[in-house]
């Protein structure tokens, strides 16, 4: 069994002080490819370097996060945009629009989010969304630029059953994490009426931990949790969760 973490921040501060242990825990219990969404260019070196150290394991994104497109956005574009020429990327992402911590740069969020879409085209790579308190205004910008080369992950997916349809009918997979193990979470509630094709595994570590570790930091090793409790919502083997999630990720990341 071959468990895909979609979204591990591995590069986080909050591992400075045990990465290899913890790369070690999530290796030696079949969490064996890891997904490694940028942020900003700060990241970039530390993304490299474990890339560079877990060559099969650890697969990069790059691009820049919606809550980090400040003043400065231009600069970190084509930071992104130079990163994507010469070097193997496997997604242009984390993107999207993230109306939680700042709506007044809601107009350079949008135009940042369209011109990285352009670039996950020209490179014909997936993207991976964050969506926070913005569904409306992703979903408008996935209007204008849907095609059939446009394709990846709604990651952290955390919407109603109509709005995971729509994700769905713009080829993005759901990115399932933490949230579906939480009381509140929703998501677990209609989960089951949707196809497991359209389904990937996160964890979005360091955050969003799952039950029984939520409010703590998160690892890669948790996603067990997530396998365990999309094993009872769609009432199939942890294995097979484990074989067809992979297999999707392997089908948007084309490794
Ligand atoms: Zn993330």
């Amino acid at each position: 069994m071959i468990i895909t973490d979609t979204h591990t921040h591995l590069y986080s501060e909050a591992f400075d002080e045990d990465r290899e242990e913890m790369m070690q825990r999530a290796l030696e219990n079949n969490v064996k490819r890891l997904f490694v969404p940028a942020i900003d260019s700060t990241y970039t070196e530390g993304m490299l370097a474990l890339e560079a150290k877990y060559p099969g394991n650890v697969f990069l994104m790059m691009g820049l996060h919606p809550t980090h497109v400040k003043e400065n956005y231009e600069i970190e574009l084509s930071h992104v945009s130079e990163m994507l020429k010469t070097h193997k990327f496997y997604a242009v992402g984390e993107i999207g629009i993230d109306l939680y911590w700042d709506k007044s740069t809601l107009g350079i969020q949008q135009d940042a989010f369209k011109r990285q879409i352009q670039l996950a085209k020209k490179y014909s790579l997936p993207i991976v969304i964050h969506c926070r308190d913005a569904f409306n205004e992703v979903f408008e910008v996935l209007e204008a630029e849907k095609s059939e080369t446009l394709y990846g992950i709604f990651h952290c997916f955390t919407g109603t059953l109509e709005q995971a349809k729509r994700a769905i009918s713009y080829n993005m997979k759901l990115g399932i994490g933490g949230v579906a193990t939480f009381k509140n979470g929703k998501i677990d509630q209609f989960l089951n009426e949707i196809s497991l094709e359209h389904i990937v595994l996160e964890t979005d570590a360091p955050y969003l931990a799952p039950k029984p570790y939520r409010g703590k930091r998160n690892e890669s090793l948790y996603i067990l949790k997530v396998l365990e409790k999309l094993s009872e919502i769609y009432s199939i083997s942890e294995e097979e969760i484990a074989n067809i999630t992979t297999e999707n990720s392997k089908t948007v990341f084309g490794i």
